[in-house]
């Protein structure tokens, strides 16, 4: 199944914790493309700005599961979720934006991810890594939802490393 991972963070090194986390995911599923790099405003309270990108991920295992993963990640690059405030700095955020052709309603996960598409942030990045993906409820393509000017979300690059 083909899935889109959203990766932010606004703590310490993002876009090394960003790498880890590619590499770490690596040995489980495939990782087929990448997106470049982007900044973007925070929202929330007052903090620095986010690093963002997005990976295309071949999965075989159930998106619950590489939730699982992906929540060991965020730890191991030194999050505490229990010491977090809502939307506050956060040195690796991992999102699971949209699985296609499926829709899940679950206790712990919800995809496509509820605030995907209020989100130049996420919707940006993903198009790039995947855009001829459909969304499933918007029954659109990530390019088609993610058109138009995006002020406050810049495009850096590529991820080095
Ligand atoms: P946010 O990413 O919205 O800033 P968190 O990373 O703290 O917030 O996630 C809060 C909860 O959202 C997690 O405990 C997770 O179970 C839940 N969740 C629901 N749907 C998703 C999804 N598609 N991707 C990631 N987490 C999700
Ligand atoms: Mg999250």
């Amino acid at each position: 199944m083909r899935l889109i991972l959203g990766l932010g963070g606004n703590l310490d090194d993002p876009p090394a914790a960003f790498q880890g986390a590619l590499d770490a995911l690596g040995r489980f599923v495939r990782v087929v493309t990448v997106s470049s790099l982007y900044r973007s405003d925070p929202i929330g309270p007052p903090q620095p700005r986010y690093w963002n990108m997005a990976a295309l991920l071949e999965i075989a295992v159930p998106p619950v599961e590489l939730l699982d993963r992906c929540q060991e990640l965020e730890a191991a690059a030194g999050r505490d979720r229990s010491r977090e405030v809502l939307w506050g700095p956060r040195p690796l955020d991992l999102d699971l934006l949209l699985a296609e052709g499926i829709i899940v309603l679950g206790a712990r996960l919800i995809l496509p991810h509820p605030r995907l598409l209020e989100r130049p942030f996420a919707l940006v990045p993903a198009a790039e890594a995947a855009p001829d993906l459909l969304h499933p409820l918007a029954d659109r393509t990530l390019a088609e939802l993610a058109a138009g000017p995006h002020p406050g979300l810049v495009r850096v690059g590529p991820l080095h490393g």
